[in-house]
This record gives structure tokens, C-alpha cells and sequence, in this order.
């Protein structure tokens, strides 16, 4: 049995007082608390979110990470540095990084493994482009994105895994995948994950869908079988959304 996760991607939003804010006003909310609720923030925000929601069942998660432990990598954040501070998730190739930033399969892969290491979850995302999906290569491309990631990553810390599935066409676009749609897709990953694995390993793997997901749309996308969940960004800056997303799950 998988627990749903709703996980919220603040992306470059929320100052520290914005972040520390938010945290207040969820406290005054119940959390349905048969859903996990995570929210990744920006680094800096990551310790008033952690220190304020300390009670509570919320997860708290970077959006990134570098694959070495530590050193001369000026600006970089290292997966000790966010295990140590208490994050329990770590989003790793979310698409704006692989196209803004460059982040390769290679990289999204490092990022895995080096929070695996330091013991935590990593959120691997994949998703198509809108180009890749009109001539009918999204299947195809987002396997790829799945085997690639996940090379290497022994079978116990698979298990554990998060994939989110996201549409780069349905990212901020409030053009969202159709329910049945995100459910193939997410069903195509779990087969992909049964390939390199096995059957036990691809149930237990959660498999969340992103790209304009609203409290709207939460409860069709949740009562799909291969739907685990959502990542959600602009949906997620707000306090009462953020409810009622993990409140529709
Ligand atoms: P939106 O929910 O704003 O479309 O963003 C989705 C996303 O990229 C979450 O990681």
C-alpha cells in the first residue's frame, strides 16, 4: 500500500519571513494526516521551515543538490550539508534545472545516488516535451529518463524512491495532463522500474504527477491507480491550496 504524497515545489519563491509565515499559517490548518505533506523549499528557507513544522508530520525538502560530499564547489549545497539541517527530500533534475542549468541524465543520476548516501529521499523528475509527445516519443523518452536515473541505485534504496512524472508542457502552463493520460504515464514508469528491478520494487516505488495541478484537480488525478500523489508548484504557495491539495488526496 502506498502513502499519497503531496509534495509542493516553491521553486524561487518565498522570502525567509515569507517561508516562516506560511509555516505559521499551516499550523493553524489540520492536515489530513492519512496523506503525506511535503513541502521542498529554497535552501535558505529550509531551516524556518524546519524548525516551525518540527511538530507536525510534514516532510521538508530541498529543490536541488550537488553530487560531491564537500569542498571547492563555490555555491554549491552538498546532501550531508541538508541531512544534517533536517531536510528529508531532495527534488533531483526537476526540468527547469535540466533546461535552464544544464543538468544531464548524468547529473540527475549523481544527485540520486549522493542523496541516497546521505539518507534521504530523492524526488527524480521526468517528463516530455510538448514536441516529444506530439510525434509520440514521450513513452520512449521519459523510460530513458527512469533507466538513466536510476542506474546504479541498489534494489533496498529503490524502493523507497520518488518519481514525479511532469509534463514540460503542463508546467506553469495551467495546461494540464488529462487524468488518464498522467496515470499511463505514470503506469509506463513503474513498468520501467519493474524492467530494472521487480515487481515488489515497482509497487512500492511512489509516482507523482506535476504540471498545473490545482485543488480542483487533485481528486480525479488521486482516484487513478498508478497515481501516487502530485508535485505541485504554484499551487503550493498558498496556505489554504496547499490544505486543500493534501485534503482532495
Ligand atoms: P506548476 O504546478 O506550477 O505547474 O509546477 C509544476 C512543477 O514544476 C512542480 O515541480
Amino acid at each position: 500500500m502506498r502513502t499519497p504524497l503531496i509534495a509542493g515545489n516553491w521553486k524561487m519563491n518565498m522570502t525567509v519571513s515569507e517561508a516562516g509565515a506560511f509555516a505559521d499559517e499551516l499550523l493553524k490548518n489540520t492536515l489530513n494526516e492519512s496523506v503525506e505533506a511535503a513541502i521542498c523549499a529554497p535552501f535558505i528557507d529550509l531551516p524556518v521551515l524546519i524548525e516551525k513544522l518540527k511538530e507536525t508530520n510534514i516532510k521538508i525538502g530541498a529543490q536541488n543538490v550537488y553530487y560531491e560530499q564537500s569542498g571547492a564547489f563555490t555555491g554549491e549545497i552538498s546532501a550531508p550539508m541538508l541531512k544534517d539541517l533536517g531536510a528529508h527530500y531532495v527534488i533531483a533534475g526537476h526540468s527547469e534545472r535540466r533546461e535552464l542549468f544544464g543538468e544531464s541524465d548524468s547529473d540527475v543520476n549523481k544527485k540520486a545516488h549522493a542523496v541516497i548516501e546521505a539518507g534521504m529521499v530523492p524526488i527524480i523528475c521526468v517528463g516530455e516535451t510538448e514536441e516529444e509527445r506530439d510525434s509520440g516519443r514521450h513513452t520512449a523518452k521519459v523510460a530513458g529518463q527512469v533507466k538513466a536515473a536510476l542506474e546504479g541505485i541498489a534494489a533496498e534504496a529503490a524502493g523507497e524512491l520518488v518519481i514525479a512524472y511532469e509534463p514540460i508542457w503542463a508546467i506553469g502552463t495551467g495546461k494540464s495532463a488529462t487524468s488518464d493520460d498522467a496515470n499511463a504515464m505514470c503506469t509506463s514508469i513503474r513498468t520501467e522500474v519493474e524492467k530494472l528491478y521487480d515487481k515488489g520494487i515497482a509497487d512500492s516505488v511512489r509516482i507523482l504527477y506535476g504540471g498545473s495541478v490545482k485543488p480542483a484537480t487533485i481528486e480525479d488525478l488521486m482516484s487513478k491507480s498508478d497515481v501516487d500523489g502530485a508535485l505541485v508548484g504554484g499551487a503550493s504557495l498558498k496556505t489554504d491550496d496547499y490544505t486543500a491539495l493534501v485534503s482532495g488526496a
